[in-house]
């Protein structure tokens, strides 16, 4: 099987939000392309789309007018699907309806040469359906674009039951070859990206319908403690609820119900009242022209201690020794101890990272102590923003110079009430599980998990990486702890995770 090249013809069908966008990555490259769309005048209305996008990046300087021109030449727009005969790639972007995927498909392989790589780009079809009616089903190959394609850097290349492994290698190579990350995953429910990324969502709707903190302070978590780009509830406002709720029940029914995916009442009330999210003016946050976006919950600034003992191994958050020093706060550490999980003391108060236990649980053990539990963070020497939750027996004073010593940091402190994992740990160590065991399905490999949601939905880094950052034994104490408060199936440790636990690896290396 020769390689696909520039040389060859590439066709795409449907020339809506991602056709267009993918044929536009197609000519960029330099294939000329062929853009069929059954609805009158579609096809010629894509291209005027990818023209208009174009002038923009000359008219910002980041393409040449040749360039664009060049480029536009390169995409013919066809007003019949028999056009496509000369295709060694079709890449299908129409609705998202499995028979009429399969229609089209049927109609390409009698069109086409036999050796014609026939992809879908279906972001919640099985490919195997798509191409159980087909006469060479080894030829069609699952090839998944991010919105915008021409933008977002993911491919994900699925392989259904009867893709043959050239084809999907192929494919592969070729998105490679037009500068996209790719990455190669089974035909399963929500694929990689669609899957791993649930709990982002879920964590959120959790700790709100929970009250441990409103939709914009978990925001702000997401955003100055993880270094997302958007917090949970931002992103649902502007994917829609209606799609994020349809694709969270889709994965839930397709794992035949499986915990994990539990979609929220809390969503599916903002989808019945029309609460769309951007696109409808209201989703968790109004954007009407007047609306005033409420702001998180910052606690008051308190005055800085003095000192300050460590006790044990911060682990993850280490760097907040650093940090402290150059606060010039008085720091000693206590030796002979260092294999002990850690613990900033200030007189009865106790700061640790959460372990996924609530504070109050972790005081009971200790009553003449006060426990407060600080979040993850991405990067402890570099947050601008951390969440605090103290135990019910705490103080308010305990909880002041809790706050009083993150602040003096540079930290903005968010008080959230005391949830079990917090806010971001519970949500990174569920989403570095769920990529634990889409590799343990056979899925996909631990790379593929990491560069997918990077390239993907523009994580800060890779779960399994940031797993591996946080300790894997803690990410493992985390989930067990909240299998045990939620008694709920939902948080079970994925057995691969369990495995590097007890043979002391990491996910990478
Ligand atoms: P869209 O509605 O913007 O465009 C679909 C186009 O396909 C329309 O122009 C329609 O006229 C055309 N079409 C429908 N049936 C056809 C047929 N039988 N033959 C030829 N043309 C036909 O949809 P979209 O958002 O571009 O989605 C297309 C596919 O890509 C879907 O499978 C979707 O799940 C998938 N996808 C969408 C996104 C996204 O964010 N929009 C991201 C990844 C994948």
């Amino acid at each position: 099987m020769n390689p696909l090249s520039k040389n060859d013809v590439v066709a795409v069908i449907g020339a809506g939000t991602m056709g267009a966008g993918i044929a536009q990555v197609a000519a960029q490259f330099g294939h000329s392309v062929l853009l069929f769309d059954k609805a009158e005048g579609a096809a010629q209305a894509g291209l005027d789309r990818t023209a208009k996008g174009l002038v923009r990046l000359v008219e910002s300087g980041k393409m040449s007018a040749e360039a664009k021109d060049a480029l536009l030449a390169r995409i013919q727009p066809t007003e019949t699907i028999a056009d496509l005969a000369s295709a060694r790639l079709v890449i299908e972007a129409i609705v998202e309806n499995l028979a009429v995927k399969q229609a089209v498909f049927s109609e390409l392989e009698g069109l086409c040469a036999e050796n014609t790589i026939l992809a879908t780009n279906t972001s919640s079809i099985s490919v195997t359906a798509i191409g159980a009616g087909l006469k060479r089903p080894e030829n069609l190959v699952g090839m998944h674009f991010f919105n915008p394609a021409p933008v977002m850097k993911l491919v994900e290349v699925i392989k259904g039951l009867a893709t043959d492994n050239q084809v999907a290698q192929q494919v592969f190579d070729l998105a490679q070859a037009w500068g996209k990350h790719t990455v190669m995953a089974k035909s399963t429910p929500g694929f990689i990206v669609n899957r791993v990324a649930r709990p982002f969502y879920a964590e959120g709707l959790r700790v709100l319908q929970e009250g441990g903190a409103d939709e914009a302070t978990i925001d702000a978590i997401a955003r100055e403690a993880g270094q997302f780009r958007m917090g949970p509830f931002e992103l649902m406002d502007l994917i829609g609820h209606d799609v994020n709720y349809a694709v969270t029940s889709s994965v839930f029914d397709a794992y035949y119900g499986d915990q994990r995916f539990l979609p929220s009442l809390i969503q599916k009330d903002l989808v019945e009242a029309g609460f769309h999210g951007r696109k409808t003016g209201r989703g968790f946050y109004d954007y009407a022209a007047e609306a005033v976006k409420p702001e998180p919950s910052t606690f008051d600034l308190q005055d800085a201690p003095n000192a300050v003992t460590v006790v044990g191994n911060l682990g993850v958050a280490e760097a907040l020794v650093a940090r402290i020093e150059s606060a010039g706060i008085s720091l000693t550490r206590t030796t002979g101890v260092e294999d002990q999980a850690g613990e900033i003391q200030i007189g009865s108060l106790r700061l640790a990272l959460t372990d996924g236990r609530m504070a109050t649980e972790r005081n009971a053990a200790q009553p003449d102590q006060e426990w407060v539990l600080f979040d993850l963070a991405l990067d402890y020497s570099k947050a601008t923003r951390i969440a605090l939750a103290a135990a019910d027996q705490a103080s308010e004073l305990a909880l002041k110079q809790a706050a009083g010593l993150f602040q003096a940091l540079g930290m903005k402190v968010s008080v959230i009430d005391d949830v079990a994992g917090m806010v971001l740990m519970r949500t990174v160590a569920m989403l570095a599980n769920e990529g634990a065991d889409a590799v343990n399905q056979q899925v996909c490999d631990v790379a593929a998990v990491d560069i997918a949601m990077q390239s993907g939905v523009n994580y800060p880094k890779g779960p399994l990486a940031w797993a591996d950052q946080v300790g894997l034994a803690h990410v493992h104490q985390v989930l067990c702890n909240l299998v045990i408060t939620y008694g709920e199936d939902r948080y079970r440790p994925s057995p691969l995770l369990r495995r590097k636990v007890f043979g002391a690896q990491n996910f990478h290396g």
